[in-house]
């Protein structure tokens, strides 16, 4: 049995099996050849192999499912057998003294680039064919299978060297018991999407392939992982696992009960969700509406952005599912570590000081217009509250409205219906917070996001790992900035709801209470012990 420490993002445990999930960026390596024959041998031999593995899938699949879906393999055959794909290859390696890796991911990026970019659906749809085949032959180069998790059927931990939110955001299995990375922080995305399924996550572990198959127990309160845990511990654990389940079974009483003081202090309890799957388990857990519904995640994993039929169709059946609930949907907030395709964002220095967020909406208007078309039509579906993210000045939410009032007259000409969405602006910069006078005379809302208000207050990035042990939620500037927020907003009779991590830290919940905070928006699974916390303060003791 081995004790690993790492960093933890909840206090979570998990017991299961270890799946090692090999990413196409950590088996890429040096684009320099050593010895430019030898890569060439070896190529040819992945060439081969994933042949034989596509002619292995097409008999399978056809035995199994239809000739439709066998052909799928076969034209991968055909794709991969196309002589100038192959020719391309062979002399990047041979001409330009490429390692096998590096010309088969090169010529296979471009090609796909060159795919996706078409007016035509049916042969962009051709450059998602081209990275699959590209992954194959980079897999079979290394000698190793990828996992493929909707295949797996026994529940299991998942190990990587790291993720990416767009990575963690499509496991979202049912399977999936707890993550553990190498790299990662505990304030990234990647680790609120973890605490929004519910399971443990351990970060900065020095992660063994040798793993893969073995059984872990995760223990997020101690930060630690177990490797072959002997039995005891393993019944331990179980143990307390399902003791936490009972405590979260005896909470569920509060389920339809007020979040509100000893001495009748009132607050709405709301969900933040990433995906529409989340709001299953936003009902569950009895919340008041949807605080922060953060919409780029629905475009992350996809290679083009989603027009404006699209949008409109989701954000109205969120509306319809929360049923005449609070709703606020945040727009888009792409950019630092949520990077989509479409997008092509180029590296920087300082991303999280750069282009993100509100600052590629305005930068791009025919892109932000889409999506707030989308929220004009939604809005007339229902009671819709639409805020922004990274705000800095007033000319920014200027900017939006004009904008908002160009999309209602575009629609308006087109003859669709669009309603009056309420507005809001998310409070995560120090400008903001100390702006927040003149804001709240331009929008009906605030929501405080304390993860980038924490990132911009301490100048801190919450995505280096290097640094997260100066992360302080609890600064006292930080909770400066928060008071002067709500002192604000109730100046000018909005109200402020508190929609970053730090709402589910129940050491704070009493100091946001007392600062006059109106709502508080959490994971799912953070809300019901946020409430019993709630029911058991006295304000004025
Ligand atoms: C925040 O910054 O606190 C927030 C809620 O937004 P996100 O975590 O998505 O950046
Ligand atoms: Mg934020």
């Amino acid at each position: 049995m081995q004790k690993i420490t790492g960093q933890s993002i909840s206090s979570e445990l998990a017991v299961g099996t270890i799946r090692f999930y090999r990413q196409i960026r950590n088996i890429i390596g040096d684009a320099i050849a050593a010895n430019p024959n030898m890569e060439l041998t070896r190529y040819r031999a992945a060439y081969q192999t994933s042949m034989e593995q596509l002619q292995n899938l097409y008999n399978k699949t056809l035995e199994q499912l239809s000739s439709a879906e066998a052909d799928i393999f076969e034209m991968h055959r055909m794709l991969l057998s196309d002589n100038r794909f192959h020719h391309a290859i062979e002399s990047a390696i041979i001409e330009d003294g490429r390692t096998a890796e590096y010309a088969v991911y090169s010529v296979g990026q471009k090609l796909c680039e060159y795919f996706t970019a078409m007016d035509d659906p049916y042969l962009r749809a051709r450059g998602a064919d081209i990275q699959d085949i590209m992954n194959r032959l980079l897999f079979a180069l290394s000698g190793k299978t990828e996992i493929a998790l909707d295949h797996i059927l026994e529940p299991f931990i998942l190990m990587a060297e790291d993720l990416t939110p767009s990575e963690t955001v499509q496991m979202n299995s049912d399977k999936l018991l707890g993550f553990i990375t190498h790299q990662g922080s505990p304030y990234s995305h990647t680790a609120i999407l973890a605490k929004t399924m519910g399971v443990p996550a351990l970060m900065s572990i020095d992660i063994d392939e040798s793993w893969d198959g073995h059984l872990a127990i995760i223990d997020g309160e101690k930060h630690c992982l177990y490797i072959d845990p002997d039995d005891a511990l393993v019944q331990e654990y179980q143990l307390k696992i399902n003791s936490g389940k009972k405590r979260r079974e005896e909470l569920s009483r509060l389920r339809d009960l007020p979040a509100v003081t000893s001495d009748g202090r009132r607050i709405s309890l709301y969900a933040n969700i990433n995906t529409p799957a989340d709001l299953t388990a936003a009902t569950e857990a009895g919340a008041e509406g949807i605080g922060l519904f953060r919409s780029e995640f629905l475009y992350l994993n996809k290679n083009e952005y989603p027009d404006e039929e699209v949008q409109y169709g989701i954000y109205r059946d969120v509306l319809e599912k929360t049923a005449g609930k609070h709703t606020v949907i945040r727009t888009l907030d792409l950019g630092t570590d949520k990077k989509s395709p479409y997008l092509a964002l180029e590296p920087e220095s300082n991303p999280a000081l750069g282009y993100r967020a509100i600052r590629i909406c305005l930068s791009q208007p025919e892109l932000f217009k889409v999506q707030l078309r989308a929220l004009l039509r939604a809005a007339a579906c229902g009671e819709l509250h639409v805020m922004f993210p990274m705000i800095v000045s007033l000319r920014e939410i200027r900017a939006i409205k004009e904008l908002l009032e160009t999309c209602r007259e575009e629609l308006q000409e087109k003859g669709l219906p669009c309603g009056n969405p309420v507005l809001g602006v998310m409070i995560e910069t120090p400008a903001a917070a100390l702006i927040a006078d003149e804001l709240a005379k331009e929008v009906d809302f605030f929501s405080i996001g304390t993860n980038d208000l924490a990132q911009y207050t301490l100048a801190l990035d919450r995505n280096n790992a290097r640094v997260h042990t100066f992360y302080d939620p609890h600064h006292p500037a930080l909770l400066a900035l928060i008071r002067m927020t709500v002192d604000a907003a109730h100046r000018h009779g909005i109200p402020v709801c508190i929609c970053g991590e730090s709402g589910a830290d129940l050491t704070l919940t009493k100091a946001f209470l007392s600062m006059g905070v109106d709502a508080l928006s959490v994971a799912p699974n953070a809300l019901l012990p946020l409430k019993d916390t709630i029911r058991n303060i006295s304000l004025s003791a």
